[in-house]
């Protein structure tokens, strides 16, 4: 197998029509060399039904139903176990990545790159908040973070597997799937392209679940918010050094200590700090926690396609 394309879907009835119409033309140079993954992500409208009925017309259409939703990088990870290709094209299933950038990212990778991912020049059709929260999401977490991870991508890549096989090797349960492979190395390089408005549907990503993405991201890939709260507490020793001299000033000065203002304002101050470095405490001790149970990432409920293809990632 030369090419394989991975695609996560949750609720994607719309546009997994179009999507395999395009995704079809794109494989048409690789003919049955090429194979085409869709994963749904327990979807609760016709996803399922959708790819097992496509998948009789389209030979090279492989689909995984997971059990449960699992949330995008996990179904994404779902999706590269069971890639069996040389090379792993990622998208996601609304078309806002063009998948028509392949040939182009497949010269760069005869060029000798082992990754070469998308990077958004232009974000169309995204409201201002979306768009705000990306840009600050990916300049803070480059910032925190112990790996370079390339600003303004997502997961739309071409990887080859040796890269796959790295980052399958890494035995993690909180998949941040584009950090995962900045921090394998290799040769990497980025290809600017306009992300298109969702063509269909709606986004699946509500706020909740990009709080939840944010973290795993940050807590995943630095320990500086854990030693963030070293420094805090040093700011607010400092703090407390201001008051004392304060207090003590106010003491021989006017010989009277009301007190109330200072009293309270000290007490939120650092009940504040204690709450957030707890919090953040709480965020790492958590992910240990799931990291220990060691749970699988996820089960397939049923399968479609390439019945001979093993589930199980090939070395
Ligand atoms: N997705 C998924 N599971 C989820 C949420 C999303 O598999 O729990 C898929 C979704 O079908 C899409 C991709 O992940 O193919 C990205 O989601 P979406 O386009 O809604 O995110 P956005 O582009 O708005 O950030
Ligand atoms: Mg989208």
């Amino acid at each position: 197998m030369h090419l394989s394309i991975v695609v996560p879907c949750m609720n994607e009835e719309e546009s997994i029509p179009l999507l395999i119409d395009r995704l079809t033309k794109v494989i048409q140079p690789w003919g049955n060399k090429a194979e085409i993954i869709l994963v749904d992500d327990g979807s609760t409208d016709e996803t399922w039904s959708l790819i097992e009925a496509t998948s009789k017309n389209v030979p090279q259409l492989r689909g995984l139903r997971l059990s449960a939703n699992r949330g995008h990088q996990i179904a994404l990870t779902a999706g590269l176990e069971a890639a069996k290709g040389e090379r792993i094209f990622m998208l996601d299933a609304d078309l806002q990545d063009p998948p028509e950038i392949l040939p182009e990212m497949m010269v760069m990778m005869d060029q000798g790159y082992d990754v070469v991912y998308g990077r958004r020049a232009k974000r169309k059709g995204e409201s201002l908040f979306k768009r705000a929260s990306a840009f600050l999401f990916y300049r803070i977490l480059n910032s925190l973070s112990d790996v370079s991870i390339p600003n303004d991508t997502g997961d739309f890549r071409l990887v080859s597997r040796r890269a796959l096989n790295a980052v399958l090797d890494m035995p993690e349960q909180t998949r941040f799937v584009r950090g995962m492979f900045a921090w394998v190395g290799y040769k990497q390089i980025g290809l600017e392209y306009i992300r298109e408005a969702r063509m269909v549907g709606e986004t699946k990503y509500p706020f909740k679940a990009m709080l939840r993405f944010a973290t795993d991201a940050l807590t995943g890939f630095s320990l500086r918010p854990l030693r963030f709260a070293t420094r805090l507490s040093f700011l607010s020793l400092f703090v407390t050094l201001l008051m004392a001299v304060y207090v003590f000033g106010s003491l021989i000065m006017f010989n009277t200590a009301p007190g109330w203002a200072s009293m309270v304002l000290a007490v939120s101050f650092f009940s504040g700090i204690q709450l957030l470095t707890l919090g953040i405490l709480g965020e790492y001790i958590g992910r240990l926690y799931v990291e220990t149970k060691r749970r699988p990432l996820y089960f397939l409920s049923e399968e479609v396609g390439a019945k001979s293809a093993p589930l199980q990632k090939e070395k």
